[in-house]
């Protein structure tokens, strides 16, 4: 008995039929020859293009409330002068409104996962479970805002959490923790089996503090003189990085979410994507948060992180689409350990999206993932399955208005006004 059958999509190239039961795809044949009668639900895929979805690496999801609240600013005046002295307002209640605005928005680009950094974990863990997507979230370990009830709140929720939620240590950067911090957040990490997230070689000025304050070569090297730098570990940015710095980081088999969006936006930097993969560096895509970008499309993030990659190495042929393609899903559902996530194969964990092919952008027909990746935008996702669940269908997430509400008023509480 399969609990979900897509009849007749387009998959890889041709017609199928693909059956999902337990949550895992469970049979995948050409169309027309899987057994209708044994399906509790059946989905007509005739229109559309079946696909894996895309997997956020990083972001600060709750950062929706806080989107425009100050353009055209360098990353530390930005930080000080308008998000940190809002953030410091930041409740619970403000974080789910916020979290579950970013996984509405995500949802409708074909994003199933996030890697989020943010306070108030407990908060983003309950929006992530309600909503029915994976999620790997960050306990913050940052200066100038202790947040240790909440990592120990949500690290007594660890084992409660279903295989689609996990933690991970989030030292947020360099400049915003002590070396024995970062030092300390290495054991932790250690002692509990935990991976690590962090922002990396995101600025020049970061560069500069790590010459200066920590008479390291570079950001890179100072991490790893900190222990940071293991397998799994996901750098954030990565716009300054050298030679050294990419074959330690492949070594190190740490993995990169490259962000092309804020770093444009910052005037950041522009990270490596062809020279990384020479090197043999993991990549995978993040929107950051939607404060700097002001997006949380993955459609966009990853047009944006191949065309920054061909115009850094000046070539069209640098970091081909179906690198690209396998970046942003398989490649990033394992970075955020999901292994069996990311790909439509018998056996594996049953997250897809269907496409609607009927969009203008398909016409030509030439190339539909192409078509998808570079032309696409939300208004042609339609269908989003995470775990086997059905987490959107016909472009409408449940509640969607409740959630835009919330995320309304919570942003306006934030702001201190009454309005
Ligand atoms: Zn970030």
């Amino acid at each position: 008995m399969f609990d979900l059958l897509i009849q007749t999509a387009l998959c890889d190239g041709a017609r199928k039929d693909v059956a999902i039961a337990g949550g895992r795809f469970v049979a995948i044949e050409p169309a027309g020859t899987l057994d209708a009668t044994s399906a509790k639900e059946i989905i007509d895929g005739t229109n559309f293009l079946l696909r894996p979805p895309f997997y956020n690496t990083h972001t600060h999801h709750a950062m929706t409330l806080l989107r425009g609240a100050g353009e055209d600013l360098p990353l530390m005046a930005w930080l000080k002068e308008r998000i940190w002295p809002q953030e410091a307002r930041l409740t619970r209640e403000l974080v789910a409104a916020g979290t579950r605005l970013a996984i509405l928005e995500s949802l409708h680009s074909g994003c199933v996962a996030f890697n989020d950094m943010y306070f108030h974990q407990p908060a983003i863990l309950q929006a992530a479970l309600e909503m029915g997507v994976r999620a790997q979230v960050g306990l913050m370990v940052m200066d100038q805002v202790s947040d240790h009830i909440e990592n120990e709140a949500a690290l007594e929720m660890r084992a409660d959490l279903p295989p689609t939620l996990h933690l991970c240590y989030a030292p947020h950067a360099l400049y915003t923790s002590t070396e024995a911090q970062l030092r300390a957040v290495a054991e932790h990490a250690t002692a509990l089996n935990l991976p690590i997230h962090i922002h990396a070689a995101e600025t020049q000025d970061e560069c500069a503090i790590a010459r200066e304050r920590f008479h390291a070569a570079t950001p890179v090297a100072y991490l790893d003189r900190c222990g940071l730098l293991r397998p799994g570990t996901i750098l954030a940015h990565c716009c300054h990085v050298t030679d050294d710095d990419l074959a330690l980081m492949a070594e190190r088999e740490v993995i990169v979410a490259h962000c092309p969006h804020s770093n444009q936006k910052l005037g950041s930097g522009v990270f490596p994507w062809e020279k990384a993969i020479k090197a043999g560096v993991k990549v995978t895509v993040g929107t950051d948060g939607a404060a700097s970008n002001n997006s949380l499309s993955m459609i966009a993030e990853t047009k944006a992180a191949a065309l920054s990659a061909k115009l850094n190495a000046s070539s069209p042929e640098a970091v081909p689409l179906a690198q690209v393609d396998r970046a942003v899903t398989q490649v990033a559902a394992a970075a955020l350990g999901f292994p069996d996530a990311g790909e439509i194969r018998v056996g594996k964990e049953a997250d897809c999206i269907l496409v609607d092919l009927s969009c203008p952008l398909f016409a030509a027909d030439n190339d539909p993932n192409a078509d998808f990746l570079y032309a696409g935008d939300s208004a042609c996702v339609d269908t989003v399955i995470c775990a086997g669940r059905i987490l959107m269908r016909h472009k409408e997430v449940p509640g969607e208005a409740e959630i835009i509400a919330a995320a309304r008023a919570a942003a306006r509480q934030l702001k201190g006004c009454n309005r």
